[in-house]
């Protein structure tokens, strides 16, 4: 491959998103599903996005890898790779650079090919290799996959693989574009604890192995903590904090992150029954004027239902948009409301 001469300075990440906003119009209303959304993924680096369902997450993936489609579009943003702009079709220039893995693999493959020819076709595709060569890389890979065999069931189709062994093969015809960033997409999320944990321990040989940078995408903390370098968390549509993980893990800095860290089975000792932060995550259908977390927030005060809280620094590599962390904010009347808190739980919004 050719050395990227694109104009980039050398202290841009492999992954750049800024400000990331990608709609959906519906025939009612405008859909925020990501808005404003920014993070890096640096080369060898596995960056996680986590948040509950309905947060942006899968549309965060999808806006990256330019699979947004009609009436969905990227209104707005930046998503720069190796310092080149994809935003505005420029995706086909990477097309194998950039590679993903979805929770469902049945979905992901061909019913009617077996999983060496559809590796196959992605070798030809993404490397250019044919007959032999692609034959034998086929093999190594579904080998570099972890499935037994490989020789034998590299000519058997997809039904006839296991969830695990079928993700497993998903993950090989990502890896045959030789991507330099996986996406992963809730790609244990259908799985079984036990295969779960032979997928993520997969994965973190491959990024060795393959070099590889990966952002994964979950909504189970406790998989973020055996993933990620770096967490951003996410609710409706926006990043609400950003930290290493085990910056986010020793002091989350948002009361969404402490409500999600709480739900983790065994972190905290309260009895039989997990708490769970009340409520859902609402559809952003109109740009934020408020804190869109407030209405489920223990920690809501008054200005949260008024003021959009902007990230601000809360520790050497952590920020957080919460109000909490910011400076009082004056008022129109010229007082300070930081000392106004009251406890909001429950009420929906
Ligand atoms: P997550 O992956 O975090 O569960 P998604 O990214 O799938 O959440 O969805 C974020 C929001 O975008 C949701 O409110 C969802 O309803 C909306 N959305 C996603 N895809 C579409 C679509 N094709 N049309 C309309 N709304 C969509
Ligand atoms: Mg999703």
């Amino acid at each position: 491959m050719a050395a990227p001469d694109d104009g980039a300075d050398g202290d841009e990440p492999l992954l750049a998103v800024e400000d990331l906003t990608t709609v959906f119009h519906t025939d009612k209303e405008t859909i925020r599903a990501v808005d404003g959304v920014s993070f890096e993924v640096s080369e060898g680096e596995t960056v996680g996005v986590v948040g509950e369902s309905g947060s942006g997450k899968s549309v965060t993936a999808r806006s990256i890898l330019g699979l947004i489609e009609s009436p969905g579009t990227i209104e707005s943003g930046s998503i720069r790779f190796r310092g080149e702009e994809l935003t505005g079709g420029n995706w086909e220039r990477h097309r194998g650079d950039l590679s993903i893995v979805f929770q469902d693999p049945i979905n992901s493959m061909n019913p009617v090919y077996t999983v060496g020819n559809q590796i196959r076709e992605a070798l030809r595709i993404h490397q250019g290799l044919r007959g032999q060569a692609a034959r034998e890389e086929a093999v190594r890979l579904l080998e570099a996959v972890g499935i037994p065999d490989a020789r034998r069931r590299v000519g058997e189709y997809p039904h006839q693989f296991s969830g695990g062994m079928r993700q497993r093969a998903v993950i090989a015809m990502a890896l045959a574009c030789d991507p330099d960033l996986l996406v992963c997409d809730e790609p244990t999320t259908a799985l079984d604890v036990t295969i779960q944990a032979q997928i993520l321990e997969l994965l973190d040989d491959l990024q060795r192995e393959e070099d590889l940078a990966i952002l994964f995408i979950t909504h189970d903390m406790g998989v973020i903590e055996e993933t990620a370098d770096r967490v951003n968390v996410m609710y409706a549509g926006e990043v609400v904090e950003s930290a290493p993980v085990e910056t986010l893990f020793d002091g989350p800095a948002h009361p969404y992150t402490r409500g999600l860290l709480a739900s983790i089975p065994g972190r905290t000792a309260t009895g039989d029954r997990l708490p769970t932060i009340e409520g859902e995550v609402p559809t952003p259908t109109e740009s934020a004027s408020d804190c869109r977390y407030a209405p489920r927030c223990p920690d809501a005060f008054d200005a949260c239902e008024r003021v959009h809280p902007e990230h601000v620094r809360v520790g050497p590599d952590q920020t957080a948009a919460c109000l909490l962390h910011e400076e009082v904010r004056p008022r129109p009347d010229g007082r300070g409301d930081r000392g106004r808190r009251r406890r909001r739980r429950g009420r929906r919004g």
